[in-house]
């Protein structure tokens, strides 16, 4: 049976790698239109049609931009546009490295916070590092995906507040739409997410938003490219217009989820069921799972909403554990880079149910004795 013909045959509903997630059934079929140009009356009604919707789910009164790259495209602006000089970066795993070296690859200076994996950089780490370097932006991870640690993104986001023309740059991809991610009240400067994440789309777009701050600094800072350029996508935003021609069936999709956000009640019921999700883990790591030798990675009050990282039973191998999973029918991820063996990470994230994490959790428990 060729690769195509197998994943065709899973059964919805039991695919809970962190990225890509599932998409819905409903959310594909709207892929299905037909095109429409890009620079026409259709597509500013598309755009315009989509704003209240995303400043409801960004929670913030300013422009949401899309682009037609993956979330690290976005990273990328956040970087050309929001770092004069030199930026602090917080890492504790894969995408917060990713972050800072981004910052490197883009020829500006970087200085690390380094946590040990699974644990968060704290405000007071952040208070002490701003004040020995100076910087003109930070970068950060909020829920960071190779580890299923949850940043403290609002106590985080005042202390940056504290220090003059530093910019908050935050990579919200596993945390936008599954958590709480408070844009305009947290007053982040740029804000990023990819589609195939919590949002449940697939993958193909970044979404995000800059405040004044980041637009100003935007200004300041020559060399910030062409197609990632952030006051471009400003600029075009003025008019519901798209910079380039966009991903036009992937703006199909997202405004066929958008509409079922709100028919579940709103971005804030999407953050309870994934809270619930996270809770059934919590639940089932404190019970059964505990007792076979699952343990969070991350310590209590900095777990993911959308993703758990848990460390495998002693003599188990997590890379083992997802592939006997996948023989059941259930795809969940193995651990990341150095936490391939030691890990396994489920992505409750999307459009998941509560039910189907407790089954799952089931079947884990009945491979993993
Ligand atoms: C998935 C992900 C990204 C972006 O990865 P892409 O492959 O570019 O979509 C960035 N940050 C985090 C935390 C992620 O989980």
């Amino acid at each position: 049976m060729s690769q195509a013909n197998s994943s065709s045959k899973q059964e919805i509903g039991r695919f809970f790698l962190p990225g890509p997630t599932e998409v819905h059934p409903d959310v594909l079929a709207a892929m299905q239109r037909p095109m429409i140009p890009h620079r026409g009356g259709d597509m500013v009604q598309l755009l315009t049609a989509m704003e209240p919707p995303l400043q409801r789910a960004w929670r913030t009164g300013r422009r949401v931009y899309i682009g037609t790259c993956s979330g690290t495209g976005f990273m990328e602006m956040a970087v050309r546009c929001g770092v004069r000089r030199r930026a602090l970066s917080l890492v504790g795993g894969a995408f917060g490295e990713r972050f800072a070296g981004i910052v490197a690859a883009t020829g500006r200076d970087v200085v690390r916070v380094d946590v040990p994996l699974g644990q968060t950089v704290e405000p007071d780490m952040l208070r002490d590092a701003l004040k020995r370097t100076e910087v003109d932006a930070v970068t950060l991870v909020h829920s960071e995906t190779a580890t299923g640690a949850l940043a403290p993104l609002e106590e985080l986001a005042a202390v940056v507040r504290e220090f003059a023309g530093v910019v908050l740059l935050v990579d919200a991809v596993t945390s936008f739409a599954g958590s709480p991610v408070e844009t305009d009240a947290w007053e982040l400067d740029f804000v990023l997410t990819g589609s195939q994440k919590a949002l449940a789309l697939p993958p193909g777009l970044a979404l995000g938003v800059a405040s004044d701050r980041m637009i100003e600094r935007a200004k300041q800072v020559p060399e910030r490219g062409a197609y990632l350029d952030l006051l471009a996508f400003d600029r075009a935003g003025i008019d519901y217009q798209p910079t380039n021609t966009p991903a036009i069936s992937l703006l199909y999709a997202l405004e066929a989820q958008l509409r079922r956000i709100e028919a579940e009640g709103g971005i804030e019921s999407r953050w309870k069921r994934h809270q619930h999700m996270q809770e059934i883990v919590e639940r089932w790591v404190r019970g059964r799972g505990g007792e076979l030798g699952f343990q969070f990675l991350p310590p209590v009050d900095r777990r993911s909403w959308t993703v758990s990282c848990l460390k495998v039973p002693s003599g188990k191998s997590g890379r083992a554990l997802a592939v006997v999973m996948k023989s059941k029918g259930w795809v969940i991820g193995s651990g990341y880079g150095p936490l391939k063996q030691s890990t396994i990470r489920i992505g409750h994230m999307g459009d998941h149910s509560p039910e189907r994490v407790e089954e799952l959790l089931h079947t884990l428990e009945s491979v993993a004795v």
